[in-house]
């Protein structure tokens, strides 16, 4: 219902009970919400789901003047003062979308002290205009949502977001909020510094999310694998499935509406028209699996999301929390699935060999893709892992696939020595690289044409793998190359030994490997509940 009487000033408990319809508050809410209303700043971690938008929503309410929202989501901007509008608040926005009419209407209602919230894209800051235009009016409060944009290291790096400071600068008197769901202490620290947050109290939230089961499990035939998990578990139910380029989200979206899912594509080499359609269907059907790109979600506030699956590795655990994070907002049982193979490590190694930037600049991209194959390999709970990487010590949660199913750590040192004293041969012997799959066909004494045409069959190494199947040397390949026993190379991933493998080779470290469970760990998840 419509506030009678927007002069009357609510409380922030009357905001929430009559306005937003619920009893009582979630976690830091009050806290933060109390530190804003007495006009102190604040700088808000709390995941996605966890209710970060009433935190500034509310104080916009009670405070005198409007709240000013920046936020890098302009495409969502419509659909946040939609939902607020239908609940009586009082919601405009002020983006590069808008035809100069709508935007005069905007600044008038501003200007006329007629709006609680006021959503504005950062690059309208970049305009004086639009200064002079906040000082026209009052300005109850800013609020920088996403406020890990401003990370220049981070996976979601808005340029724009680095002149926020001068919010501080030119209204020093006006309270800010900055809200992310991004958790790294190295975050952190960032928007504090950039946003000149010194003053700040810290809210940081538990980053758990307990109803989300996370799952990670060996890559053999993807798109097979995806379909299996959606309709083992997720028939029906509206899901994301991410993959790293635009050609793999059209040739998974075409395969699973093949086999009877509705799934929708989304990349940013689509048209706009169709981008903004999909994720509109995603929104407002049941059911829609949106097959996409990391461009998409960010602020896709839809509740019932049930999976979030990846078909390519995520470049970091913040990237993978923050994209799993869509799962269950509603706090419902949700699957966190992500498929990894050897491939994957290999394109990613060679990625950052071949990124722009300094070697400071690569070395982080390194400790990001180490931390996440760390996560990929681990035979301990996923999610004490996940959260010790953001800081906080947990138990094992008995709701992941390592819980529920848990791999056997074995002894792989002498797989680790045949496969490394191969790689060593050919560059000795041969002066020769090659990548995973000559290399293995060697191992397990496999005779192709271009064994024969290059001798290999000759080598000592020819056959001395063949113990294990070559499934079972990708798993040994893919777990040396995440511990760093092994190297990728050139531009056509071709291996090469790393400073840490001479002490494999000589024996006096050993390699430990993790053994891939039998599948059904999916199965065994879904009896638990
Ligand atoms: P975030 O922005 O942190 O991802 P939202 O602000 O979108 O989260 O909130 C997530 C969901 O939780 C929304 O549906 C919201 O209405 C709901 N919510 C937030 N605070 C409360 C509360 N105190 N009581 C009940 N529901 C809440
Ligand atoms: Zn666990």
């Amino acid at each position: 219902p419509p506030r009678a009487t927007p002069s009357v000033v609510p409380t922030a408990l009357e905001a929430l009970e009559k306005v937003f319809g619920y009893d009582s508050f979630r976690g830091e809410q009050a806290a933060i919400i109390d530190t804003v209303i007495g006009g102190g700043d604040a700088l808000v971690l709390m995941p996605t789901g966890g209710g970060k938008s009433l935190c500034y929503q509310i104080p916009a309410l009670v405070r005198e003047g409007t709240g000013v929202v920046i936020s890098p989501l302009i495409a969502l901007m419509q659909d946040q003062v939609d939902a607020l509008t239908a609940v009586g608040v009082r919601a405009g926005f002020l983006n590069s979308t808008q035809d100069a009419g709508e935007r005069s209407r905007v600044e008038r209602a501003y200007l006329d002290g007629e709006l609680d919230l006021l959503y504005l894209a950062p690059e309208r800051l970049r305009v004086s205009s639009t200064a002079e235009l906040l000082d026209r009016g009052t300005i109850a409060l800013f609020a920088i949502d996403e406020a890990h944009c401003v990370s220049q290291w981070g996976h979601d790096f808005r340029p724009d977001y680095l002149q926020l400071s001068m919010l501080h600068e030119r209204w020093p008197s006006v309270p800010r909020i900055a809200l992310t769901a991004t958790a790294t202490e190295v975050t952190h620290k960032e928007i504090a510094s950039k946003l000149q947050l010194g003053e700040a109290r810290h809210f940081v939230s538990s980053f758990d999310r307990p109803n989300i089961q996370y799952r990670i499990e060996a890559k053999n035939q993807p798109m097979q694998q995806l379909l299996s998990l959606i309709r083992s578990e997720h028939a029906g139910d509206a899901g994301i499935v991410y993959c790293l380029s635009r050609a793999s989200v059209e040739k998974t979206a075409d395969f699973l509406v093949e086999n009877g899912v509705t799934a929708l594509p989304y990349h940013a080499g689509l048209d706009s028209r169709i981008r903004a359609a999909n994720q509109s269907r995603f929104l407002r059907e049941d059911g829609v699996v949106m097959v996409a790109t990391i461009a998409f979600g960010m602020g896709i506030d839809k509740p019932d999301v049930r999976f979030v699956a990846h078909l390519d590795l995520p470049k970091s655990v913040e990237g993978y929390y923050q994209e799993t994070g869509r799962a269950g907002r509603d706090g419902l049982p949700s699957t966190a699935w992500l498929a990894y193979g050897l491939q994957d490590v290999v394109q990613q190694r060679r990625m950052i060999q071949q990124s722009e930037g300094d070697d400071a600049f690569r070395r982080r991209l390194g400790a990001n893709l180490d931390a996440m194959l760390a996560l990929c390999e681990t035979i301990e709970c996923r999610r004490m892992q996940l959260l010790a990487y953001f800081g906080e010590t947990s138990a094992p949660c008995m709701n992941c696939d390592t819980c529920l199913t848990p791999p056997e750590g074995v002894d792989g040192t002498i797989p680790a020595q045949k496969l490394l004293s191969t790689v060593v041969r050919l560059w000795r012997e041969k002066q020769q690289r090659f990548g995973a799959g000559h290399i293995i066909d060697i191992l397990v004494g496999k005779t192709t044409p271009r064994m024969t045409q290059y001798g290999h069959n000759q080598l000592r190494t020819f056959g001395i793998g063949s113990d294990l199947s070559e499934q079972e040397w990708r798993g040994v390949v893919r777990q040396m190359l995440a511990q760093g026993l092994l190297a990728v190379q050139g531009e056509y991933g071709t291996f090469a030994v790393t400073e840490a493998s001479a002490s494999v080779l000589d024996g006096s470290r050993p390699v430990k490997l993790r053994k891939e469970p039998e599948r059904g760990a999916g199965r065994a998840a879904k009896k638990s509940k």
